[in-house]
């Protein structure tokens, strides 16, 4: 059977690479580590000791260097494998926050560290659970006393915690009341959790959908040395939205990933399953929504390669990065629901790993940033319609 899956691009000697290492975790390993509600711990370990993870970190600090189109054919080639990037994307986006407002200290201090695997910096703590995606309205705050910022509030749905050393907290420093521009006045973290977990900070599981290890968090009176304060007291809100370029284009690629995923297991199915004494692909009705989600997919892809050349040409590519991730999302649900439809009951048994899929890629349509508010900003910024919020 003619593969078609991916399309042939610069990175084949990358993506070889990569078929390798994740050919050694396959379907029954996801399955059980899904069935358990696990951790990949044994593939994010292989990733990291291949250096994956540190594509993005420059040379200076130990990693590779690479820009964020090969950072995003990592994140696709894990879904594609069948995998779910979802258990370590955090450490590709949440490093550059370091680096690009880091002071030459922290980047000293923390960046070889992670490059090497020492150190996991997997998680960024923004939501909470009565402003939502008002982050401007958060109620966390961080009171300088001394030589220390002590920190009060809730944070929601913080993925990863169990499976990191180091946190990237959004917090407000000076009160709303006082900021001319609510932008203003929250600054942005670096957590030591294995000190701040029981001293100041608890932390509660949420069961979910996915197998995504994401928590609630208290905090609670913690103290965080003035030194963790990344950049310029009450900037923080704007070094996030730095990071949201490369954290959607990579969330686009690993969509891609499942996507491709799913229309290549629907075809696979679809010439296999006989029904009527035909293979159900020759039915017009089970083929036509494969071709289209691999239509789809493929104009999807060509949004994220010009969000990625974009970032890594260091021009503006906020429009790119968030339409990237939007057709994406659109692409991998849409690959997910037709393959799901051409499988029929079988869709449904866990061992054919397309329920797991199905709903590890329908987070995306929500998180990091969901459908609604890529819409607001495309029709503010790109089309001048008039803001809503
Ligand atoms: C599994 C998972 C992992 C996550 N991991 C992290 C993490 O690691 N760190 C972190 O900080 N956050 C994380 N999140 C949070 C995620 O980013 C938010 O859930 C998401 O941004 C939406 O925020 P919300 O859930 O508060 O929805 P709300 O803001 O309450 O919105 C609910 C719905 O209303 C819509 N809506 C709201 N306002 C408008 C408007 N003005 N116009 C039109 N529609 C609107 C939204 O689009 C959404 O569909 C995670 C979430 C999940 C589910």
């Amino acid at each position: 059977m003619k593969t078609q899956i991916p399309t042939p691009d610069a990175y084949q000697e990358m993506r070889e690479a990569l078929r390798d290492l994740c050919g050694r975790f396959d379907s029954a390993y996801w399955q059980q580590v899904d069935g358990e509600r696990g951790y990949p711990a044994a593939f994010v370990d292989a990733l990291t000791q291949a250096g994956w993870l540190a594509a993005m970190i420059p040379a200076e600090y130990g990693g590779s260097g690479l820009g964020l189109a090969e950072a995003s054919v990592v994140m696709e080639e894990i879904n594609l494998s069948g995998g779910n990037a979802g258990a370590c994307h955090g450490q590709m986006y949440n490093m550059g926050t370091l680096l690009r407002h880091g002071s030459a200290q922290q980047k000293q201090q923390y960046l070889p560290r992670i490059a090497s695997g020492a150190l996991r910096l997997q998680t960024m703590a923004v939501t909470e659970p009565s402003t939502g995606t008002d982050t401007t309205q958060l109620k966390t705050t961080a009171v300088k006393k001394g030589d220390r910022y002590v920190v009060h509030g809730q944070k929601v749905w913080i993925s990863r915690i169990q499976h990191s050393d180091l946190m990237i907290l959004l917090a407000r420093t000076t009160p709303l009341a006082q900021v001319k521009k609510k932008s203003e006045g929250m600054s942005i973290f670096l957590v030591d959790l294995h000190h701040a977990i029981g001293r100041g900070m608890t932390v509660r599981p949420i069961r979910n959908m996915v197998n995504h290890e994401t928590n609630e968090v208290f905090f609670d009176g913690l103290e965080i040395p003035a030194e963790n304060l990344i950049g310029e007291e009450g900037q923080g809100f704007r070094y996030i939205l730095d990071g949201l370029n490369a954290e959607r284009t990579l969330i686009a690629a690993e969509c891609i990933g499942d996507a491709y995923w799913f229309v290549d297991k629907a075809r696979r199915y679809a010439s296999e399953r006989v029904v009527f004494n035909r293979p159900i692909g020759q039915n017009q009705g089970i083929a036509f929504p494969i071709a289209d989600a691999y239509i789809e997919t493929e104009a999807a892809n060509l949004m994220r390669f010009k969000a990625c050349s974009l970032f890594d040409a260091k021009q503006p590519c906020g429009a790119e990065a968030n339409m990237a991730k939007y057709l994406a999302a659109k692409a991998s649900w849409e690959a997910a629901n037709t393959c799901l439809q051409t499988h029929g009951g079988f869709g449904f048994a866990h061992e054919y790993d397309v329920e797991r899929k199905f709903r590890e890629t329908r987070l995306y349509q929500v998180a990091p940033i969901s459908t609604n508010l890529i819409y607001s900003y495309v029709a503010e910024h790109l089309l001048g319609l008039p803001r809503s919020f």
